[in-house]
């Protein structure tokens, strides 16, 4: 079976994970600082804030962003449910903006003035253009899961040059994996404070009464990441930029050898933008028929994503009208992208999928 995203990991990650295994902490310990600051590195961000899961990450960052009830938050519906569901943890009501089906991700300049919180999800690692929104929202949290290792005009994904916070997700089908984990970026010391609060039970640690004394000052969970987690993210990150220039050279082949083919290839990346390329979306006449058949010839094609307004947990919030997205779901398919997928097993996918179209 060829899936459609899977982890690459070598002897220097099994290396790095031994070592902590072998050591004195296994969790809150000097890996989980040593990977937040690599992180700091790797996108230019001023904080980064290791947590247990994606999931977590954008529920600490609406958390922190101060996101509650009566607020408004919108996101993409062409994302996975954590985009929406992080408005929902915090009691705030979640809505969407349609998409531009030229690049897949929610339209900027339709985000409505006056809103309180928008999470800009990267679909398939392009960045949305944040510099084109007409009016701010209070709080911008980009959910850029897919996104590690994409760049912009105004550089790394995750530097928060034009939002708030920025979450991470390292499940094995991202751009690079800790098993389970996420991060959260921003510039600002005081988000970054509160993120940690959150990421542990909301506790504050006061010796001036004592070694052992801490006050609970907030809601907080236990979102943390482990330390064997964090160094297979060190690991990781040391060879992202090897894993996206791979990611990239297997798109490209995609889109020459599928050039001819009868479908539509994922949006181009603009002039100034590099895609992590998490994903290749492309749209079929017959996508039921289509995915089927490949399917039974074991290659695995995944769709992403259900809008998340068809799921009926969120029918309390709508009815919604997203025609662009509609639209754009009845044909995707994800085909099999990540970074050891070799030429051959490529060719089978373009053999399979062309002899389905
Ligand atoms: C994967 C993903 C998440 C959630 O990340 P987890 O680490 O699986 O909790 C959130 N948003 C998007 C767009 C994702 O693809």
């Amino acid at each position: 079976m060829i899936r459609y995203s899977r982890q690459q990991i070598d002897d220097d990650d099994i290396a790095a994970v031994t070592a902590v295994l072998r050591g004195d902490w296994l969790t809150t310990g000097p890996a989980v600082t040593a990977f937040e600051e690599d992180l700091c590195a790797a996108t230019g961000a001023a904080h980064a804030v290791a947590f247990a899961n994606g999931t977590a990450a954008l529920h600490g960052a609406a958390a922190a962003g101060g996101l509650g009830p009566g607020d408004v938050v919108a996101t993409s519906p062409l994302s996975f449910v954590a985009s929406a569901n992080c408005a929902r943890y915090v009691g705030a009501t979640p809505t969407f903006v349609d998409i531009d089906p030229a690049t897949l991700n929610l339209d900027p300049t339709r985000v409505p003035a006056g809103l309180d919180g928008l999470v800009a999800v990267h679909y398939a690692g392009l960045p949305v253009d944040l510099t084109a929104l007409p009016d701010r929202p209070r709080v911008i949290i980009e959910d850029a899961a897919h996104a590690i290792g994409s760049l912009t005009p105004d550089g790394p994904v995750g530097n928060c040059a034009h939002s708030d916070l920025c979450c991470f997700s390292f499940h094995p089908v991202k751009p690079m994996t800790t098993a389970e984990g996420g991060a959260v970026t921003t510039n600002s010391a005081e988000l970054a404070e509160r993120l940690r609060r959150f990421r542990s039970h909301g506790m504050v640690p006061d010796p001036s009464r004592g070694g052992w004394y801490y006050e609970v000052v907030d809601t907080g969970y236990n979102y943390r990441l482990t330390d064997i987690q964090a160094a297979l993210g060190s690991s990781q990150l040391r060879k992202l930029e090897g894993f996206t220039a791979a990611r990239i050279a297997a798109a490209d082949r995609y889109r020459e050898l599928l050039a001819d083919a009868d479908l539509q290839l994922p949006p181009e990346i603009p002039a100034g933008y590099r895609s992590a390329y998490h994903l290749f979306p492309v749209r079929v006449r017959d996508r039921r028929r289509t995915y089927d058949g490949l399917q039974a010839a074991g290659v695995g094609v995944q769709v992403h994503y259900v809008p998340i307004h068809h799921h009926p947990v969120m029918a309390p919030y709508g009815p919604f009208d997203l025609p662009e997205t509609d639209a754009a779901y009845e044909g995707l398919l994800s085909l099999p992208l990540y970074p050891d997928l070799t030429a051959a097993d490529q060719d089978r996918v373009i053999a399979v999928l062309r002899s389905l179209l």
